[in-house]
């Protein structure tokens, strides 16, 4: 039994539900099912006690954790007062710009939220509207000088990139302007089952097409590299010091306990999902069980692989050292040296570190696929 350094907490509640979205959430049947919920929250909370003694992170995401009231909130806090009181950690809390207001910033000030997540996605007002989110620029704005006034100094604002005809300069301007410390700029991937997936297939969205989406993904990162952004990760972008330290420990392939409906976890090298039926979640935090729906600890070789993986999302890659403190594999020996020659325009090993190359970044996903193919199979 080890301690995590991070604790994810999930909220799966939203005022609705956007049109793109596949994160597991919903819109709640009224306040008394919040309150129960955080109730359960802090039960199962106290459940994951042995691993929380050395918390360095905690995250509240969603969902829409902003759009709780303060007294509900208040009830979670507490409960996570008792895991990290007197230390110093990174606290974040995902906020939809339509429910920052200056009491709930300033409340979350107080009770020791460190880092405010805020859902900006776009600042074009039609693609704002094309994706049924409820915030606009103007809100946007608002809320994130709610956030500033209230005492915030670290502020990371997310940005959807890959949505057709939307424009993303108003976005980059924002940035230049209110200077926040991090931003995340990712690709929207349309998942089967949404509404924007149906109407993709009706041919009435056409998403961005890949050359097209790289143009604006390369315009991005070189934008806020000018603006004294280190893009540390493939879709992350953060001012010297700022880097997420939440995120970065699941890069590093870290421990983490996952709390709430449908939220995973990774202890002790197992991986486990709760369940995402809200009954049976109730029913087992009230009779003091974890309500864990499925776990797989990964063999060795899926260790490695997903280790690899997670590692060359980073700028910086992975320690070759480190690789082979815990699997005992030199990555640097000359079994791989073939393997690595026939990548060598997309993956470099400097300093003991491996690492993508920009052009790597590009295309990441068959550059690791084809590390895997060459990493060891042991029985
Ligand atoms: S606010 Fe986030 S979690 Fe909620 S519906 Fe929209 S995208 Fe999904």
């Amino acid at each position: 039994m080890s301690a995590v350094p991070s604790l994810y907490i999930h909220i799966p509640f939203c005022v609705r539900k956007c049109l793109y979205c596949d994160f597991y959430s919903f819109v709640p049947s009224g306040r008394s099912e919040i309150e129960t919920y955080i109730a359960a929250l802090r039960a199962e909370l106290d459940l994951y006690r042995e691993y929380l003694g050395g918390l360095k992170t905690v995250y509240i995401g969603g969902g829409t954790p902003s759009m709780i009231d303060n007294p509900i909130l208040e009830n979670l806090f507490s409960g996570i007062d008792e895991f990290t009181a007197g230390r110093e950690i990174e606290f974040t809390l995902e906020a939809n710009p339509d429910d920052v207001t200056p009491e709930k910033a300033e409340f979350w000030k107080r009770r020791g939220v460190t880092r405010a997540s805020l859902g900006w996605q776009s600042m074009d007002k039609g693609t704002l509207g094309l994706l049924r989110r409820r915030n606009s620029p103007e809100v946007n704005r608002q809320a994130f000088d709610c956030l500033r006034g209230a005492g915030f100094g670290n502020i990371s604002v997310d940005l959807i990139l890959s949505v057709a005809g939307g424009e993303i300069e108003s976005a980059l301007d924002a940035i230049a302007e209110l200077t926040p410390e991090h931003v995340s700029a990712y690709h929207l991937t349309i998942e089967e089952g949404t509404p924007l997936h149906r109407m993709t297939s009706r041919g009435e969205y056409v998403p961005r097409g890949d050359s097209d989406y790289l143009a604006v993904y390369h315009n991005v990162s070189r934008t806020l590299e000018t603006l004294g952004y280190r893009q540390y990760e493939v879709s992350n972008f953060a001012r010297p010091g700022f880097e997420s330290r939440h995120n970065t420990n699941y890069w590093d392939y870290g421990g983490y306990a996952g709390i709430g409906l449908g939220a995973a976890g990774f202890i002790d090298g197992t991986r486990y999902t709760n369940t995402r039926d809200m009954k049976e979640y109730l029913r087992a935090a009230g009779a003091g069980e974890r309500p864990v729906a499925s776990s797989e600890t990964p063999d060795r070789n899926m260790a490695m692989r997903e280790y690899v993986m997670l590692g060359l999302r980073k700028a910086d890659g992975f320690s070759a050292d480190g690789f082979f403190k815990r699997f005992g594999v030199d990555l640097n020996s000359a079994e791989f040296s073939a393997g690595w020659a026939a990548l060598e325009k997309w993956v470099r090993r400097e300093g003991g570190r491996i690492f993508l190359t920009p052009g790597g970044r590009d295309i990441m996903d068959g550059i690791i696929g084809e590390i895997w193919d060459f990493l060891p199979e042991s029985r």
